[in-house]
């Protein structure tokens, strides 16, 4: 037998989770299933899965209970299954730890490809001064130089230009919340708000995109915030 990625499911809602099952089973990945808090707790620690998928609405424990309990013992990627206009939880998800989220309803090729996103970049663990270049699509960052290019053209940026997109591509596919690149790149002062935050971005994407109000590069999660696409993804 191959050695399978585990995706635990964590989920209360049968439909969705033979949905889940069926998606998971035929693209190679084992499925572990359970309906309440109390056994995802229990489970990721005797399973060691390599991903979770996690509902927020569950009968025992709120989902985001799990994700503060989890954290505090395991790095294991959390894949938010979170429902539509509920923009709250998902920042909130995001900021006590879980990697992504997918909105339900959820598209198949959109859920496998946040798994593959997440177990590729599970435990890599984004480092505060990282070296050398990385590329994604069109787009260069030279961490060394803190340069970017896009091709060979050099974009200029300002500091805290660069710091917004180093950062998003250093959480590549994953989506950042307003908070946390604030933290990151201002230290967490209270005086900058969402507002300049939004005004850095827009001078990123005037500078980086063909056209700013279709980025093909940092895109904005309303209500959350900004995800670098992969673009080793190309079904997102
Ligand atoms: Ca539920």
């Amino acid at each position: 037998m191959k050695n399978l990625p585990i995706v635990l499911i964590v989920e209360d809602d049968k439909a969705i989770v033979h949905l889940l099952t069926t998606i998971l089973d035929a693209n190679d990945y084992r499925v572990v299933q359970v309906n309440t808090g109390r056994e995802a707790l229990s489970t990721i620690s005797s399973h060691c899965p390599d991903v979770v998928l996690l509902d927020l609405g569950l009968p025992d424990i709120d989902g985001l209970d799990i994700i503060k309990n989890v954290r505090q013992w395991s790095q294991v990627p959390i894949i938010v299954l979170s429902a539509r206009n509920r923009e709250r939880d998902k920042v909130e998800a995001l900021d006590l730890g879980a990697d992504d989220y997918v909105t339900k309803p959820f598209g198949t090729a959109e859920l496998l490809a946040r798994i593959r996103i997440a177990l590729r970049h599970v435990s890599t663990g984004a480092p505060d001064t990282p070296t050398g270049k990385a590329q994604n699509g069109r787009l260069t960052i030279d961490y060394d130089k803190r340069r970017v290019y896009l091709d060979d053209h050099e974009i200029h940026l300002t500091q805290v230009e660069y710091k917004i997109v180093m950062l998003t591509m250093l959480h590549i596919g994953k989506v950042l919340t307003y908070d946390f690149i604030i933290r990151c790149v201002w230290g967490a002062r209270p005086t900058v708000n969402n507002q300049i935050l939004r005004v850095n971005m827009a001078n990123i994407r005037r500078k980086l995109e063909e056209n700013p109000a279709d980025p093909q590069f940092i895109i904005t999660e309303t209500g959350v915030g900004y995800r670098m696409i992969d673009h080793a993804e190309e079904n997102i």
